[in-house]
């Protein structure tokens, strides 16, 4: 009878595994061979600033480069590395790549803009691992403090806002900024909200897609743009793909705009070439 026997001396007779929970299996023991090969990279998409069209900052977005299947992306990896324990080394492994890639960027000489890299729940829970996580890479790499923003989601923060808060604020003594990501999706407490050591609150793709054939998306974008700017921070809408939806915003004020109209996620040396040329030409 064939038989596994897991790191944890655990036996499991195959015979009684469901196919499922093989599979899950299989999954892990992958994504461990994908962090031994190191097969996660970061792709960088452009945050442009509405009024001038230069690129004001970028974002990484995670990629699994697996040498069979191809590029696979974060929404199916990352779920499954949160529940297998192993979403720390891949995050690990793609904030050291993310920081090592803007570092050699400043050093050749490009304007110093900020990286926004984003953050799992599941790490955000543990606030010591990740403090240490942040000043581990960037004692590694050299990239300054100041230049990272981390990307939390609005139902991470607001799961157990005091504690946020003072993650947050330790990671602010840091000099590492944060924003709130796909805001209006989860359910945001204003009196919280008003006390979160933030800087950006990034509107959710959602809310773009059809704001300018939906009133109500319309008024609820316009909504988190007021309320952004009574806060006194800036607004991010994700997910613009065409130039009415750049029209709506802009007209609306909000201050940065991120989509494929201007480009999609890219690997870094097509990143490069965008910051060679330093921005697009608005309409
Ligand atoms: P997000 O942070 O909200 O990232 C925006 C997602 O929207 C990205 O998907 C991006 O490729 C996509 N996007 C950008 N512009 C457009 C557009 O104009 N149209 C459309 N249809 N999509 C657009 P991606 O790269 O698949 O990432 C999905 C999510 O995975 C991210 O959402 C983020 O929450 C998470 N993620 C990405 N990288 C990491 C990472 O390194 N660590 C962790 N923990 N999560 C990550
Ligand atoms: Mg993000
Ligand atoms: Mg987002
Ligand atoms: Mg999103």
């Amino acid at each position: 009878r064939a038989h596994l026997t897991s790191p944890g001396g655990y036996r499991f007779y195959v015979e009684e595994m469901n196919t499922r929970a093989l599979r899950v299996l299989a999954y892990e023991n992958r994504l461990r061979k994908a962090i031994n090969s190191e097969e996660f990279v970061p792709f960088f998409q452009p945050l442009v600033d509405v009024k001038t069209g230069q690129i004001a900052s970028m974002e990484a977005l995670a990629r699994w480069k697996h040498p069979r299947l191809g590029l696979i992306g974060p929404g199916e990896f990352v779920p499954v590395a949160e529940e297998a324990g192993l979403i720390g080394e891949i995050c690990h492994q793609i904030l050291h790549s993310t920081c090592a890639t803007a570092k050699k960027w400043l050093d050749e000489g490009h304007k110093p803009l900020p990286l926004a890299v984003n953050i799992s729940w599941r790490q955000f829970a543990q606030p010591e691992r990740l403090l240490l996580l942040m000043s581990r890479v960037l004692d590694e790499t050299g990239m300054p403090a100041e230049l990272i923003e981390l990307e939390l989601t609005e139902s991470s923060v607001m799961e157990e806002p005091d504690s946020a808060i003072r993650t947050l604020n330790d990671l602010r003594e840091f000099g590492v900024q944060a924003s709130i990501d796909d805001f209006g999706t989860g359910y945001s407490s204003l009196s919280y909200l008003k006390r979160l050591p933030i800087s950006k609150l990034k509107i959710d793709r959602a809310f773009i897609n059809e704001v300018n054939h939906n009133e109500r998306d319309a008024a609820i974008v316009e909504a988190i743009i007021q309320l952004a700017r009574a806060l006194g921070l800036k607004t991010v809408a994700e997910g613009i793909e065409t130039q009415e939806q750049f029209e709506f915003l802009r007209e609306k004020g909000c201050d940065l705009a991120q989509g494929f109209y201007f480009s999609k996620p890219v690997p870094a040396h097509e990143m490069e070439k965008m910051l060679i040329k330093g921005g697009f030409s608005l309409p």
